[in-house]
C-alpha cells in the first residue's frame, strides 16, 4: 500500500506560549496534599489482577454508517469503528436517528448491546422509537467491555488512503456529538471523568516535523498535537523524555458506562433479546420494520462485509493503587510503546495491536513485555537525574506541582481535535 506522509503540526509558538504554566483554560484549585506528588506505580507479577482480550472491529473505509432495502426491512447499519468505538458511540448512534427520522414506523430493532447498540438504542428512544435489542452476547461479555477506553475518536479508526469526503464529513458530525455527550456524562457517575494525562518527548519544534509515514490503520488527519497542552522543561518534570506534556483527557469506564446506558434503555421502556443471527435472512422474522445493525465484527458473517479485521487487544490490570490517578502515553525508556490508565476496576496496562488475529487467548509474552515496559519506566521516573521521581512523596518542580495542582476538569474543553493523536 502506498504509504503517504503525515504533516504532524507541533507549533513552537503555541508551545512556547504555554511553557511553565497550564493553559489559562483550565480550573484552578487550591494546592492539596496529593497535588505535591506524583506517586510511583508499583510493578510486579503479583500485583497483577487480570488480562482481558477484545478483537477491535476495524474496517480499513471507517465506520458505516448507511441505510439500505431488505426486502421489507430498512437497516441502518452502524459497525466498523476499529478502536475509536466507546468514544464514537454517541456520535454514529444519532447518525443512526437522524436516518431513521423518516421512516413511517417507530418501532427500531437493534442488533446488538456493545456501545455502538446502547447507545444507538438511546439515541433512536430520545427521538420516540419504541426499542428493542437483540444481541448474541451482553455486557459484561462484549468486545466495548474489553476497552481501555480513553477518549480516543481515530484510534485504529481508518486508514488515510480509504478515507473519502463523505466518511470525513460523517466522522466529524459524530466526533462532536461524541464529545459534547462524554462532557455531560463526566463526573455524573456515568462512568466517564477526566483525567489528566503526561507523555514525553525529546523534541519541540517550530518546523513542521515531518512524519515517517502512515501505517494502514492510521487516519491522517491531523491530530493536532499544539493544541492544549503544558509543557514541562528538562528538570521540571520526571519522564525519560527531554520535555513531558500534560493534558486534561477523557476516561470512560466500560462497566460502569455500558451498564448506565443499559439502565437507562430499559428505564425508559426498552426489552432486551438473546438472539443470534446468522443471516440477513434471519432478521426477516423480527417484527419491527426498522433494524439498526451494531453487530461489530459479527458485521463480517452476518452481512459479509470482508473489509472487516480484527485488531487484537490486551489489558493487563495491576490492582488499584492509593494516589495513582494519572495517565502515562509514550514510549518506555529502551523502547516499546505503553499506555498507564487508572480505573475503579484496576490500572489497565495497553496498546496491544495485533492486526488479523482472531484468537481470544491472552498473549503470555505481551503481559510480559507491558509489565516490563511500565517497570522499566517507573525505575526510570525514579532515578531521574532531576531528582523529581526519587521519592515518591517529594515535592515535584514548580512547574510540576503548578500542573498537578489544577483539577483535572478542564473549565473549558479542549479541542476536540486535541484527541486525535491519542490511542487505544
Ligand atoms: C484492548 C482494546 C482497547 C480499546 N480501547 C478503546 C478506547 O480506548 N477507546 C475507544 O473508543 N475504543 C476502544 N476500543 C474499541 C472498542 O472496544 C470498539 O470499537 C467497540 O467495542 C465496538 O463496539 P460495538 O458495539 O460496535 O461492538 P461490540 O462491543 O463487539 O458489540 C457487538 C454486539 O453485537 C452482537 N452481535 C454480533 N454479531 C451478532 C449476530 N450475528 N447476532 C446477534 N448479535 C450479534 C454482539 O453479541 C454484541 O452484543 C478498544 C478495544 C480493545 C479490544
Amino acid at each position: 500500500m502506498k504509504r503517504r506522509t503525515l504533516i504532524k503540526t507541533v507549533g513552537a509558538a503555541a508551545l512556547g506560549s504555554s511553557l511553565g504554566a497550564c493553559s489559562p483554560a483550565w480550573r484552578r484549585l487550591p494546592a492539596g496534599p496529593a497535588a505535591w506528588s506524583l506517586p510511583l506505580l508499583r510493578v510486579a507479577p503479583d500485583r497483577v489482577i487480570r488480562t482481558t482480550v477484545g478483537l477491535r472491529p476495524f474496517r480499513p473505509a471507517g465506520f458505516r454508517v448507511a441505510a439500505e432495502r431488505l426486502d421489507e426491512k430498512t437497516v441502518i447499519h452502524n459497525y466498523g469503528h476499529g478502536g475509536a468505538g466507546i468514544s464514537l458511540s454517541w456520535g454514529t448512534g444519532r447518525l443512526v436517528s437522524e436516518l431513521a427520522e423518516p421512516h413511517p414506523s417507530r418501532q427500531a430493532a437493534v442488533i446488538g448491546a456493545g456501545a455502538v447498540g446502547l447507545a444507538t438504542a438511546r439515541q433512536l428512544q430520545r427521538r420516540g422509537f419504541d426499542a428493542t435489542i437483540y444481541a448474541r452476547a451482553l455486557p459484561p461479555d462484549t468486545t466495548s467491555n474489553m476497552a481501555y477506553a480513553g477518549f480516543s475518536p481515530l484510534s485504529n479508526l481508518v486508514s488515510a488512503p480509504e478515507r473519502t469526503p463523505a466518511f470525513d464529513a460523517q466522522f466529524d458530525r459524530a466526533v462532536r456529538t461524541s464529545y459534547e455527550q462524554m462532557q455531560r456524562l463526566a463526573g455524573a457517575g456515568r462512568g466517564v471523568s477526566w483525567v489528566t494525562t503526561y507523555t514525553w518527548t525529546n523534541r519541540l519544534s517550530g518546523r513542521r516535523v515531518e512524519d515517517p509515514g502512515l501505517d494502514e490503520t492510521e487516519s491522517g488527519l491531523d491530530p493536532g498535537l499544539d493544541v492544549g497542552p503544558t509543557v514541562l522543561q528538562p528538570g521540571e518534570h520526571p519522564f525519560p523524555g527531554t520535555y513531558a506534556l500534560c493534558r486534561p483527557t477523557l476516561r470512560i469506564e466500560p462497566s460502569i458506562f455500558l451498564g448506565r446506558l443499559m439502565e437507562e434503555f430499559l428505564l425508559f421502556g426498552g426489552r432486551v433479546r438473546i438472539r443470534d443471527f446468522a443471516t440477513p435472512r434471519d432478521l426477516m422474522s423480527l417484527d419491527e420494520p426498522l433494524i439498526a445493525n451494531c453487530t461489530g465484527l459479527g458485521s463480517r458473517a452476518l452481512f459479509g462485509d470482508e473489509t472487516m479485521t480484527p485488531i487484537k487487544g490486551q489489558l493487563t490490570f495491576l490492582a488499584p493503587q492509593s494516589g495513582i490517578d494519572y495517565s502515562l502515553e509514550g514510549s518506555a525508556p529502551g523502547g516499546g510503546r505503553l499506555g498507564i490508565l487508572p480505573r475503579s476496576d484496576g490500572i489497565a496496562l495497553g496498546h496491544v495491536m495485533e492486526r488479523g488475529d482472531w484468537s481470544l487467548e491472552p498473549i503470555e509474552e505481551a503481559i510480559a513485555t507491558r509489565l516490563d515496559r511500565a517497570g522499566r519506566l517507573m525505575a526510570a521516573m525514579a532515578d531521574h537525574p532531576s531528582g523529581l521521581g526519587r521519592v515518591a512523596a517529594a515535592p515535584q518542580s514548580p512547574a510540576m506541582r503548578a500542573a498537578l495542582e489544577r483539577d483535572p476538569v478542564p473549565a473549558t474543553p479542549p479541542p476536540v481535535e486535541s484527541f486525535f493523536d491519542i490511542q487505544s
